[in-house]
């Protein structure tokens, strides 16, 4: 299972999914119609939970875990 997060700019907030997440494809298919807000952006895939964790924390903002997946 590879994961990915959300980079949301808006919140200050970094979301991590994995990739058979609703919230993750619903994301990248709204994203793709409509530019949401400038510089929010999916990072990924990442083949791991650690090192999308390692990833998105290198991003600055405050790391979330959402509880849809992951
Ligand atoms: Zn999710």
């Amino acid at each position: 299972m590879a994961y990915y997060f959300y980079e949301d700019r808006q919140h200050e907030r970094v979301h991590i999914h994995d990739a058979g997440c609703g919230y993750y494809v619903r994301g990248v298919e709204l994203q793709a119609r409509q530019a949401l807000v400038a510089e929010s952006r999916w990072h990924g895939p990442v083949p791991t939970y650690d090192g999308a964790r390692l990833e998105a924390s290198s991003v600055g903002l405050q790391l979330d875990r959402p509880k849809c997946c992951a």
